[in-house]
């Protein structure tokens, strides 16, 4: 885990991973609300991991990619030892516990990130 003066405490890779492959698993606390450090399972049901999972970072263009069904993480893109891992929270928020404007630097960056439902309404 890092504490980045931009972004906040991240989780970085201590070992490398290539595309395609599972990078973990997580477990957590299933709640009814959310909280700064949950993923929405689905519709009013979120994991609570405020140690690993839930420190995770928010990137346009991530490296990871989650299946909240089966509660894993996957590298997206080859991960090198020191890299931040990252997800994009609208993969599987509705709507975010607090929007941001992000800063990812990502060409793809769409700023404003708020959520599922609020992207689809403009
Ligand atoms: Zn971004």
């Amino acid at each position: 885990m890092i504490s980045d003066p931009k972004f906040g405490e991240g989780i970085v890779s201590k070992i490398p991973f290539h595309r395609g492959e599972l990078i973990f698993r997580f477990d957590g606390q299933l709640r009814d609300t959310q909280t700064l450090f949950t993923l929405q399972k689905k519709p009013g049901v979120y994991i609570e991991d405020p140690y690993f999972m839930g420190k995770i970072l928010h990137c346009c263009d991530p490296n990871a990619s989650v299946d909240m069904e089966n509660q894993l993480f996957w590298a997206r893109k080859d991960i090198q030892p020191g890299e931040l891992i990252t997800m994009d929270y609208e993969s599987t928020e509705d709507e975010l516990f607090r929007s941001f404007h992000c800063q990812c630097g990502a060409p793809t960056c769409r700023g404003r990130i708020a959520g599922k439902a609020a992207k689809s309404t403009p």
